[in-house]
């Protein structure tokens, strides 16, 4: 399905794109993306409210709309992070993510880890479900900060789950090597769980506090950071800074798959925004767009 014939096509079925949702960086419209990519983040996935039913529905729309994989920015599971949270339910959780992520087992999922997807209240440190290495297990990543290629863009996936949201010394100096070995001129996405920079941290705050330092790294590879994804704060936003796009994404589960509060804009939205995900086109000159779209399920 082409780009046009699938807005109409969602239009139809949810309200459509989400206002201001589509803006381009250098991208050329006529021009083929190298790459189409959903991004989902804060799925928080959990029994009830047919969490899993309509987190599936919204997996089998993104598949028809021709993408060559997903990106996640964390907070696969409603919860582990509280004090009072057993292990039965961390792996009922875990389960229903398995089994929700299986209607994409097709394609390549590359995720971040969420501060809600860790357990740190098991019994004992060395508790195989204690911490981050267990949540590394369970989104079967490699490590929890990585990088990797494809077709001529670079990834690089970083974990802000450390002191007041940041990096740590060995990873900022991992990340530092990563992004000097990366041939200069190569297209690179960076993504966190929070916010490394943008709008909505004015408003609700959970912005990375390393974020002046990771902005003049950013500045030191500016032939090469095209984008900065994240979720986390359950709200849309798309801030342009030194030529890099700032987006972060509002959640696959909006008020965490519930009806919302006072300050909902409509049913189910945090604030303004509606549950939804992001499609990403990435072109051979660095080219960037991602427009938001709320599923409405
Ligand atoms: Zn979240």
């Amino acid at each position: 399905m082409n780009r046009k014939t699938f807005i109409s096509g969602a239009s139809l079925l949810t309200g459509g794109v989400f206002a201001g949702g589509l803006e381009a960086a250098g991208g050329s419209r006529k021009e083929k993306p190298l790459l189409t990519l959903a991004h989902i983040t804060d799925v928080h996935i959990r029994p009830g409210d047919n969490a899993p039913q309509r987190f599936k529905a919204c997996l089998k729309r993104i598949k028809k709309t021709g993408v060559d994989f997903f990106l996640n920015t964390g907070d696969a599971i409603h919860d582990a992070s509280y004090d009072n949270v057993k292990r039965e339910s961390v792996t009922e959780q875990w389960q229903l993510w398995d089994d929700c992520i299986q209607e994409i087992k097709d394609y390549d999922l590359y995720s971040c880890l969420g501060n809600h997807d860790m357990w740190w209240a098991a019994p004992d440190k060395k508790d195989a479900m204690y911490g981050k290495d267990y949540v590394v297990k369970r989104l079967k990543i490699p490590h929890r900060y990585y990088s990797f290629t494809r077709d001529g863009w670079h990834f690089i996936v970083l974990d802000g789950n450390n002191h007041n949201i940041s990096l740590d010394d060995e990873q900022f100096k991992w990340l530092e090597d990563d992004l000097a070995a990366t041939p200069a001129n190569t297209p690179t996405l960076v993504m966190s769980h929070y916010p490394t920079f943008g709008a909505t941290p004015i408003l609700v705050g959970g912005n990375h506090s390393d974020h002046k330092k990771l902005k003049g790294l950013f500045y030191k590879h500016k032939d090469k950071i095209r984008a900065s994804l994240s979720g986390h704060n359950h709200l849309y936003d798309k801030t342009s800074y030194n030529g890099v796009w700032y987006c972060c994404n509002g959640a696959m589960s909006g008020f965490w798959w519930g009806q919302g509060d006072k300050d909902s804009a409509g049913p189910g939205y945090y604030l303004e925004t509606p549950p939804g995900y992001a499609i990403l086109k990435l072109y051979k000159n660095g080219g960037f767009e991602s427009e938001y779209i709320a599923h409405g399920f």
